[in-house]
């Protein structure tokens, strides 16, 4: 069946950092229900062979009326993500979906540790919420990497998670030097937490550089690669 596409309404915009936007949008057509963790595909009407595919990961959970949130830091040069910082309330974009299998385990039957740098939070705070809302009570630990202070994405969001859930515990980071620094912090936290430790559900998020030395970690660890859930953005 082809997928459908069908225009949405921008109902909001919001700057949640320096470099980072929020656009709710609303489809016209058909009320998109998908689960935490899923993204959708906005069909841009820029670049040398319009449109222009580009993913972005729900940052909420569904809701009844079927607006979506999107989340998404502005990539200098850029050619979605530049179109994407122009749009306006009332403006319309393209989109279908929803699609993706960064979702929650089958079986929560370990502690969920998440793992996310920048925008790859996205689709794990759209999980936590969930999570929460559903009253599920396993253990979760969330390793939050920003690549500067200012870019701390949904640090009160998270603090307030904690003090409400004594179940989930927040570690964020800050590594201002790209990838490999925000890998080798990663490590460094990981290393006491996961050696010689019971095996927890990983899921980690963000560019190549980030998630593929970690998960590299983990099945060095013993993990089976199908144990380790992972999202890349680019
Ligand atoms: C499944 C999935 C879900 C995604 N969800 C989100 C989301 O929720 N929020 C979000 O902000 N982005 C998300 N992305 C990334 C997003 O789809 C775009 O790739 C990103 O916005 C850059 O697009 P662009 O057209 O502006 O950059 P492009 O014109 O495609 O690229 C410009 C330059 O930036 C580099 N680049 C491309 N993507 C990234 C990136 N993510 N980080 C750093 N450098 C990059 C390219 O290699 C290139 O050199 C997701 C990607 C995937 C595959």
């Amino acid at each position: 069946m082809a997928e459908l596409t069908q225009p949405a309404t921008v109902l909001a915009v919001t700057d949640l950092t320096p470099h980072v936007r929020q656009l709710v949008i609303k489809p016209k057509t058909t009320k998109i229900t998908f689960q935490p963790g899923q993204w959708v595909s906005l069909k841009l009407p820029v670049g040398p062979k319009p449109p222009l595919n580009r993913a972005y990961s729900m940052a909420d959970p569904s809701s009844p009326f079927g607006e979506l949130t999107l989340v998404f830091d502005h990539i200098p040069g850029g050619l979605g993500s530049t179109y994407l910082y122009k749009l306006r309330s009332g403006d319309e974009v393209f989109l279908s979906g929803p699609y993706g299998n960064f979702t929650l385990p089958q079986s929560l039957d370990r502690e969920l540790l998440l793992i996310g740098r920048y925008t790859g939070l996205v689709p794990m705070r759209c999980l936590l919420k969930q999570m929460f809302f559903s009253k599920i009570q396993i253990p979760v630990l969330l390793i939050a990497v920003a690549p500067d202070e200012d870019e701390v994405l949904f640090h009160q969001e998270w603090l307030t998670m904690a003090m409400q859930h004594p179940s989930f515990r927040y570690l964020p980071l800050v590594a201002p030097n790209g990838e490999p620094e925000a890998v080798e912090k990663t490590l460094a936290m990981l290393t006491p937490l996961i050696k010689g430790q019971p095996k927890v559900h990983p899921m980690i998020c963000g560019t190549k550089a980030f998630v593929r030395p970690l998960r590299a970690y983990f099945t060095g660890e013993g993990y089976d690669r199908k144990e380790v859930k992972v999202e890349t953005y680019d």
